[in-house]
């Protein structure tokens, strides 16, 4: 079914004492819309903010695992141990990952099997950079990026997928991609789906924009009736802003 999301991508950002500060600020808001909210601290952080929201509406994402089961994979995390610290969901293909991680599509789809064995679900991103958006070859390039990492799945799979189209030119600038642009993109993705999967997977895909999202423009942006929700950054280490976008439906 189709939802409305916002999840909160805090990257690289907050210590132990950090996080629970922001938790803590975060329990105390209040949800006015049906938005599911979510939050994705740092790996060590996970269990601790999963204890923390046990009672509330909050559910605890990773930011990224690893594509194998276990082993000698210095400094990664697998399925099974997001798993063990309540972590059902995973981001994955986020646009920083692949430009400074190499993370490739061959990579994602790897990820995305992964998660998906493990009944994980995903919020996979991606998005074009400035010169293909100048180009005007953002749609090629998105709809290679989906194709190559998830259209070997079979319909069944995209019921635990949620995708985030996060323009590159748009993430940590403070320039958002306009909400006519946002809807342009999003109705080609579900286009996309429905070429290939039909009606049901695209009408039921969430797609959530990603890119500079604030709360002076998120109600805009969630207004197009293809945007299903945001996935944000910045704006998201505050609570208050963070609350003010979950609200913006
Ligand atoms: P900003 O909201 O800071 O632009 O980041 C967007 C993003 O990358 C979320 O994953």
């Amino acid at each position: 079914m189709r939802k409305n999301i916002v999840a909160g991508n805090w990257k690289m950002n907050n210590d132990l004492a950090q996080t629970e500060a922001l938790l803590s600020d975060l329990k105390k808001q209040t949800k006015t819309s049906n938005a599911e909210v979510m939050i994705a601290p740092t790996f060590t952080n996970l269990w601790h903010a999963f204890e923390a929201t046990r009672e509330d509406d909050i559910e605890v994402v990773a930011q990224n695992m690893h594509f194998a089961e276990n082993g000698a994979y210095t400094g990664e995390v697998s399925a099974d141990m997001l798993k063990s610290v309540g972590v059902k969901t995973v981001i994955l293909g986020h646009s920083e990952r692949r430009a400074y991680f190499n993370e490739d599509d061959a990579t994602l789809a790897k990820k995305v099997d992964q998660a998906l064995t493990k009944d994980m679900r995903v919020i996979f991103c991606f998005g074009e950079e400035l010169t293909d958006r100048k180009a005007n070859n953002q749609e090629a390039i998105v709809e290679a990026q989906i194709k190559n990492a998830l259209f070997h799945l079979d319909a069944s799979a995209f019921s635990n997928i949620v995708l985030a189209y996060e323009p590159v030119w748009a993430i940590g600038t403070g320039e958002t991609a306009s909400p006519e642009q946002a809807q342009d993109m999003h109705k080609f993705i579900r286009k996309t789906l429905n070429d290939t999967y039909g009606n049901d997977v695209a009408d039921n895909m969430t797609i959530l924009y990603g890119g500079s999202v604030k709360p002076a423009n998120a109600k805009e942006i969630f207004s197009k009736p293809d945007v299903d929700g945001g996935l944000i950054g910045g704006a998201a280490l505050k609570a208050a802003d963070f609350y003010a976008i979950v609200n913006a439906f």
